[in-house]
């Protein structure tokens, strides 16, 4: 695959990364990412996370990755549940009845952040991933979205990976929704949206053309990271469908180790 920058021009000061098949499937961590995040540790070479998975706060995914070997810390972490709050937050006042599909740390941020959970009359259907997703849940998000509900997803995923193979997402919420509802086109927050990237890089305080994003997925994290501006790393895998007409990454690699700075290197770079 032909690279659109040279490895001298772009040395790696700062790093991004996507959680989901990139740090670990399910509860398995990858363990080349847990090396090549134990070495940028050592070699201060600042990281950051984003991940579309709304099923855990920050502190939990962080509690996660340490638990794996990979040193992080929730304010390392960005997720969609501080993107959709946020998102609620600029555009709904205080106490506007809420239907969400989700678990239970996303369903709690969105109390704490001032919004009331509803079944019944609901002005705000956020969908997000939930593993005890029932045809109830579905059926009140679709009347609450034809009673004029706004729709808000947490991301665009149709596919989350498992350690044996790949489970339905939150695209298929928003799928299901819109096909019942043409009209509620649903407003999605998580990548390839690039706002929690930019986050992040604020977060690093690290130059766009000296930090990567690296995913797994072409239509979220490469079409998000280039998006922000930063170069953009696909880690190879198995992604089913994973192409998006026009959008290359800027470099791809089969292990997150291919981008640790060896010792006779200053600073990691493109091979
Ligand atoms: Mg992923």
């Amino acid at each position: 695959m032909q690279q659109r920058h040279s490895r001298a021009d772009f040395p790696i000061r700062g790093i991004i990364s996507d959680l989901d098949g990139v740090a670990y499937r399910d509860d398995h961590p990858i363990p080349a990412s847990v090396q090549a995040f134990q070495a940028w540790q050592e070699q201060g070479v600042p990281y950051a996370f984003v991940t579309n998975n709304s099923t855990k706060s920050a502190a939990q995914f962080a509690a996660k990755l340490s638990g794996m070997g990979i040193p992080a810390t929730a304010a390392q972490v960005f997720n969609t549940i501080s993107a959709v709050t946020y998102l609620l937050q600029q555009r709904w006042p205080r106490g506007t009845p809420v239907f969400a599909i989700g678990e239970q740390p996303l369903l709690e941020a969105l109390e704490l952040s001032g919004f009331r959970l509803t079944e019944t009359d609901a002005d705000v259907v956020i969908l997000g991933f939930d593993s005890r997703l029932t045809y109830a849940k579905l059926r009140t998000a679709i009347r609450a979205a034809l009673a004029g509900a706004t729709v808000v997803a947490t991301n665009p995923d149709v596919l989350t990976p498992v350690l044996d193979g790949y489970d339905p997402c939150v695209g298929i919420l928003t799928a299901a929704v819109s096909a019942a509802v043409p009209t509620a086109v649903p407003i999605v927050v998580g990548k390839p949206d690039p706002f929690m990237i930019k986050q992040a890089l604020g977060h690093l305080g690290t130059s766009k053309q000296e930090t990567v994003m690296i995913g797994d997925q072409i239509k979220t994290d490469i079409v998000a990271g280039q998006a922000a501006g930063l170069r953009a790393v696909l880690l190879a895998s198995d992604v089913p469908f994973n192409a998006v007409t026009g959008v290359v990454p800027d470099l791809v690699i089969t292990s997150l180790l291919d981008l640790v700075a060896t010792p006779a290197e200053e600073t990691g770079a493109f091979r």
